[in-house]
């Protein structure tokens, strides 16, 4: 009795039971495989479609031109390349609410400006402007690769990406040798890099050898490109180019217990709800995987959170069940229940003093549920309700869930903020509910794989709850 007085919250791998580290494993395996073939929102948004379409999900677009669906419908709504809606339809109208997990699958990186590509000192070198709260100095002397899309004046979409396969070129930024970096390593950190440096080398041959021409290194990069993608200069305009670190997700540790990664943040949420989503039938109330764009800026724009793209697709279902009056969407949207799938930070060993011990994830521990984000007084947060959080705690106990609570960071030590408070504006129930991780927005962040497999495993439950 008096043992159950008291609440601990043990490591999540003390909690699994025989077997239980390969399974996880193994799912921390197809994890990787997201991760590589992922690595801008777009990419990732044609992957989550890839798989639901295998596992027989139609398209939005021919749940509407057939004017009909019925319960246990599995359909997906992709929006403009860049966000996923996935539906499994439940017996109870759309009106009566939905559960949704969502989640975000931009990622902070370094995006090409229109006019990226000029000629100094012998080099060749693309201009970039940051996407999202990044160090800028993690950013330097590090392998890029470039993703991202480019129209030719044929109005074509050619894809690109250059610097993931083993045989590919990378790109690099280049950073100032100590010897000569006395003034820069007397600056503040967040001044030893500036964002008008982060321009990223991309070659240094000139045309035809040609030294004296003008401009003959970026000419030929230009051919170089022209020839492998048919694009001249002035499509860069008219482009989505993305500079992130190049290679694969790697397992840290001797016991390979953490993977390494770009893009955890939030592709680690994202993919323990796409694995939820995909594995529900026939339930009783619709279930979403949702999966949005622009949130490290703000969620704005068509592809963000704040966009109409969501409820316009739930209405367009709601007129097809009969529901016309523009009352429905808003029922739907309030009777809705939600987990903001995002990641947090968890308590980290060489930074003890940001957090308090005793209110951090911990690496290892499980999936976090975090009441309220916000800063300097829980300042534009999403604070869950009570009553949701019991619903939720319930739910994550009878699945035997390894769970966890957290607030990122101490009191007036700084914050954060998710897609959460957006859906709860609607009137839906929502709590952030995602995985801890460390070194959050660097280019290469961390994880632990038992905690991404009870995100998954959380997801799962709050679906079948
Ligand atoms: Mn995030
Ligand atoms: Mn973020």
């Amino acid at each position: 009795m008096i043992d159950n007085l008291t609440k601990k919250f043990p490591s999540a791998w003390e909690q699994l039971r025989d077997g239980g580290k390969e399974t996880v494993f193994n799912f921390c395996n197809e994890y990787k495989d997201f991760l590589d073939s992922g690595k801008t929102e777009r990419e990732s948004s044609d992957e989550i479609i890839k798989q639901a379409k295998d596992k027989g999900y139609i398209s939005f677009e021919d749940v509407i031109s057939k004017g009909s669906f019925k319960a246990g419908d599995k359909i997906y709504a992709e929006n403009k390349g860049k966000g996923v809606a996935l539906f499994v339809i439940g017996q109870d109208s759309l009106e009566k609410g939905m559960k949704i997990v969502g989640s975000h699958i931009d990622t902070p990186r370094l995006d090409l400006k229109a006019q990226p590509l000029y000629q100094d000192g012998e080099l060749a070198l693309l201009k970039t402007h940051y996407y999202g709260g990044i160090k800028k100095y993690q950013w330097v002397a590090i392998p890029l690769a470039l993703h991202g899309v480019i129209f030719n004046k044929k109005g074509e979409k050619i894809n690109i990406v250059i610097g993931e396969d083993e045989n590919d070129p990378v790109f690099y930024i280049t950073d100032l040798l100590p010897h000569l970096a006395k003034e820069q390593m007397d600056k503040k950190m967040g001044e030893g890099i500036i964002g008008e440096s982060l321009n990223v080398l991309i070659g240094s041959i000139p045309y035809n050898g040609e030294k004296e021409k003008d401009d003959a290194i970026k000419l030929n990069v230009l051919k170089l490109l022209n020839e492998k993608y048919g694009i001249v200069e002035e499509d860069f305009t008219v482009a989505e180019l993305e500079i992130v670190p190049a290679g694969k997700a790697r397992d840290v540790g001797i016991d390979r217990s953490m993977v390494a990664a770009h893009g955890h943040d939030d592709r680690v949420c994202a993919f323990a709800s796409l694995k939820a989503v995909l594995e529900i039938e026939e339930p009783k109330q619709t279930v979403v995987g949702l999966f949005v764009d622009k949130e490290e800026v703000g969620s704005l724009g068509n592809t963000g959170m704040e966009s109409m793209f969501f409820e316009n697709v739930v209405a367009e279902l709601l007129n097809l069940e009969g529901v016309t009056s523009h009352l429905g969407i808003r029922r739907a949207m309030a009777n809705s229940k939600v987990l903001s799938g995002d990641v947090t930070a968890g308590f980290d060993p060489n930074y003890p003093d940001v957090s308090d011990k005793r209110n951090t994830p911990y690496i290892g521990k499980g999936v976090t549920i975090t009441k309220y984000t916000g800063s300097r007084g829980k300042s534009s947060s999403n604070d869950a309700n009570a009553e949701f959080l019991s619903e939720i705690r319930d739910i994550f106990n009878e699945a035997d869930v390894s769970w966890q609570v957290g607030e990122l960071g101490k009191v007036d030590e700084g914050g954060g903020g998710t897609i959460a408070y957006i859906l709860a504006n609607k009137g839906a129930e929502v709590v952030d509910c995602g995985t801890p991780m460390l070194s959050m927005h660097a280019p290469i962040e961390l994880i632990s794989k038992i905690d991404l497999y009870n995100t998954y495993k959380a997801y799962k439950a709050f679906y079948q709850g």
